[in-house]
């Protein structure tokens, strides 16, 4: 085959791949962005896995009509100009792909009204072509519907799992933001079924409550250390609370959550044998830093990143830790002996 330059709608479906893999990929960015325009109340609803639909409502600051074409254009982000930005960025999202993404890979509306503006406006796209914007009466903030996923990439659709397996990742997906922002209600609703539903208090306590219910949350320590400019704090379970894998283990650097072996390993050794083999904590741990000792842009879905001092890192959290279990073990067992 001669070297040709792909038709842009098949180059921008293949790149999307990179960031909508399934279902919950496509609720994860869709939250980021909610976050990310100052939302105080985010509802997500799916049906059938997310592959039938995906919807996300927030009270944020909306897009004006005049932006919103601009916002599903590729590399197109209000979040940072300069290559210097990178190093500071403080935004979930920065790299102008997920909303181009997700429409190259659904059919998708998005309707979409600042609180200060007279009228909204809607865009629609079907798996890469734009259909159509037009203005249009909505309630402020944003609102993204997204049906019909991978319904033209037939090779994708078959990589996914059933709608129960795919349904419980984006369980999850919620579950750890709201985690993240206690300060933002949350709702998820399953095929019309409410499954998470978060107060918005600002108190990781009331998250915590919710999503795992009285029993564990009666039984989390507090966990809270300051060194420096570098915080450690969230709450971290009694041993005996420990699970069989580490999606009960939600780890959070400047509120972003994000997989680090490095720190998930410290977690686990400041339980020091407390856990029996291959169990592991449950714990909600937020790292606070200066944004430019750590990079975020490593990885496509920002899922891991990269520290500068690593080892500092580890030795802070395993001692947060520590510290919480040893000052309120003592306590337990003498309340159970009496
Ligand atoms: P990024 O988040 O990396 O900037 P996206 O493609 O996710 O890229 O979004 C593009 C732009 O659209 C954002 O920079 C933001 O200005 C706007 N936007 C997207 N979602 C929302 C939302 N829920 N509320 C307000 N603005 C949004
Ligand atoms: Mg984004």
């Amino acid at each position: 085959m001669p070297i040709q330059q792909l038709p842009s709608h098949v180059a921008a479906q293949i790149a999307a791949g990179e960031v909508i893999e399934r279902p919950a990929s496509v609720v994860k960015e869709l939250l980021e962005n909610s976050l990310d325009a100052n939302a105080t109340g985010i509802s997500v609803s799916i049906r059938e896995g997310g592959v039938a639909e995906i919807r996300v409502t927030d009270n944020g600051c909306g897009i004006t009509p005049d932006e919103l074409d601009l916002a599903f254009r590729h590399h197109a982000t209000s979040k940072l100009a300069t290559v210097d930005d990178l190093r500071t960025v403080s935004t979930l999202g920065f790299r102008g792909e997920a909303l181009p993404s997700v429409a190259a890979v659904a059919r998708v509306v998005c309707s979409t009204r600042p609180p200060d503006a007279e009228s909204g406006a809607c865009i629609e796209f079907r798996h890469g072509t734009r259909v159509g914007q037009r203005r249009e009466g909505c309630p402020p903030g944003t609102s993204v519907q997204v049906a019909d996923l991978f319904g033209d990439l037939p090779a994708r659709r078959k990589f996914l799992r059933s709608a129960s397996a795919e349904t419980a990742r984006i369980q999850e997906v919620v579950t750890r933001y709201a985690l993240a922002h206690p300060e933002v209600r949350f709702t998820l609703s399953v095929d019309g079924r409410e499954t998470v539903n978060t107060p918005g208090s600002g108190r990781l306590q009331d998250v915590i409550l919710s999503v795992y219910g009285s029993e564990v949350a009666g039984r989390m320590l507090p966990v809270s250390l300051v060194d420096g400019e570098v915080s450690v704090d969230g709450y971290s379970g009694a041993p005996d609370l420990n699970r069989r894998n580490r999606s009960y283990t939600t780890l959070l650097v400047n509120r972003r959550w994000v997989y680090d072996r490095s720190i998930y390993y410290a977690i686990e050794q400041a339980y020091q044998g407390s856990l029996p083999e291959r169990r592991f904590p449950l714990a909600v741990i937020n790292i606070g830093l200066p944004s430019d000792q750590v990079d975020v842009n490593s990885h496509p879905t920002k899922r891991e990143v990269r520290f500068r001092q690593g080892d500092r890192l580890f030795s802070l959290v395993q001692r947060a830790v520590r510290e919480a279990l040893i000052a309120h073990a003592p306590a337990r067992v003498a309340t159970r002996s009496f």
